[in-house]
């Protein structure tokens, strides 16, 4: 078991061993593994040419289009989400091709820095990364495209460092009502498997996934979900790629192969987590999301902190953020609650460094988690003496007593 250096470096721990209880992953990302899928993925390693290999990946590869809400076929590349942004990309574009992004965050914001890398030439609409896409200026941008120029509009779905969740169905309804050609590419690491995704109704010609977030797996697997337009696209882009590259790859999955060796075991894991989605119910994990969501929610205002989403109807039900008091330390107020209680929590990214802490609760996740992770924050909050209200966990508890809400029940239908 390997050791890690706690965070005040006067003392070590084992990853999974602590002597004082065990650990809550409260970020928002990598988040807790179910013990059914760490198991799935301690199976033995087999042979990725085999027969037996062939048929569990056949199976598995047809399965992955559910979770995007497609029929459309969906790539795995051994790589963290960043990989997914990239293979996204260099498949569908070419240099100097025009791509419309939009400023919702860190996220967005390294994604935007990846496409300049690649010779794109980005038109990155600023934001305060406390809303989402606006919907009227990418209309108005499309509107003055007339000769068709922009190739993509690459958004983020669930901004991971805001907890702000833009509404691409809005996005798309922009590029239908302007007629517009250009593919829309989502990332999508943070709301697969815990935020509503539907792919073939908001008609995303790539969705970028990641496996460390809703669909309860360790970091390790990147997913392209790919419409028959990017495909189409990715046939005459001309954009370097070798490892990302789609064609190769779909090819050889048509017979349950990779032309690499795939990430077997993570592979396995996927599986598991998988069948724990068909059991519990894909719409009833999204309803726990909305239910969760909204009575962290709950806390944060009975607490009297804001929220760093301006608008409730972008509220992420994977995550929240909250701001920190003017002269308080977002850092300060997380390692305060690291080293009393076993909690970590998310840091602020970027410009928000410091200003915010991030809660998670989206992947494996239960009301008495979420009850445990709020009164961390509750007594960490008091223990670093930033000003609040007493009274958010039971706030929260009050809500999680309560009947699911209209919002988690159409979740659910
Ligand atoms: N996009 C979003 C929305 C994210 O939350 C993250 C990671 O947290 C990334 C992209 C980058 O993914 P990765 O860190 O797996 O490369």
């Amino acid at each position: 078991m390997p050791e890690i250096q706690s965070r005040d470096s006067k003392e070590s721990m084992s990853a999974m061993s602590i002597d004082h209880g065990r650990h809550f992953l409260q970020v928002p990302g990598p988040t807790n593994v179910p013990e059914r899928v760490m198991r799935a993925i301690a199976a033995p390693t087999i042979d990725h040419r085999s027969p037996t290999f062939k048929q569990f990946a056949g199976s598995l590869l047809e399965r992955l289009p559910r979770a995007f809400r497609t029929d459309s076929p969906v790539v795995v590349f051994a790589g963290s989400g960043t990989g997914a942004w990239e293979a996204s990309l260099v498949n569908t574009c070419s240099p100097g091709d025009r791509v419309l992004m939009f400023e919702t965050g860190h996220f967005s914001m390294l994604w935007h820095d990846l496409a300049r890398r690649f010779g794109l030439d980005v038109d990155y609409v600023s934001g305060n990364w406390r809303s989402g896409v606006d919907a009227e200026i990418l209309a108005d941008k499309l509107a003055a495209d007339s000769d068709r120029q922009i190739k993509a509009v690459a958004v983020v779905h669930n901004e991971t460092s805001t907890g702000v969740t833009s509404d691409i169905g809005a996005v798309r309804r922009a590029l239908d009502d302007a007629d517009h050609p250009a593919l829309l590419l989502v990332d999508v690491i943070s709301s697969l498997g815990s935020i509503d995704v539907r792919c073939a109704d908001w008609g995303i010609d790539v969705a970028v996934g990641g496996s460390q977030k809703g669909l309860m797996l360790p970091p390790g697997l990147g997913l392209n979900a790919i419409s028959e337009k990017a495909r189409t696209a990715s046939k005459t882009a001309t954009l370097p790629r070798a490892f990302w590259d789609w064609q190769g790859i779909l090819e050889a999955n048509g017979d349950g192969l990779f032309p690499f060796t795939p990430a077997i075991n993570m592979l396995f894991g996927l599986k598991e987590a998988f069948d724990m989605f068909d059991e519990m119910g894909w719409d009833n994990v999204l309803a726990r999301h909305v239910r969760h969501g909204a009575a962290a929610r709950e806390a944060v205002a009975a607490w009297g902190l804001e929220l760093q989403p301006a608008n409730p109807s972008e509220y992420s039900d994977a995550l929240t953020v909250v701001r920190m008091p003017e002269g308080h330390s977002g850092d300060a107020l997380r390692g305060v609650i690291l080293d009393a209680y076993e909690m970590s929590l998310g840091a602020g990214l970027g410009k928000l460094a410091d200003r915010v802490f991030r809660i998670g609760h989206m992947g494996a996740f239960n009301d008495l988690m979420l009850a445990g992770s709020l009164a961390g924050v509750e007594m960490g909050l008091a223990r670093a003496r930033v000003p609040f209200r007493k009274g958010g966990v039971q706030a929260a508890l009050n809500m999680l007593a309560e009947p699911p809400t209209e919002k988690a029940r159409a979740a659910a239908e």
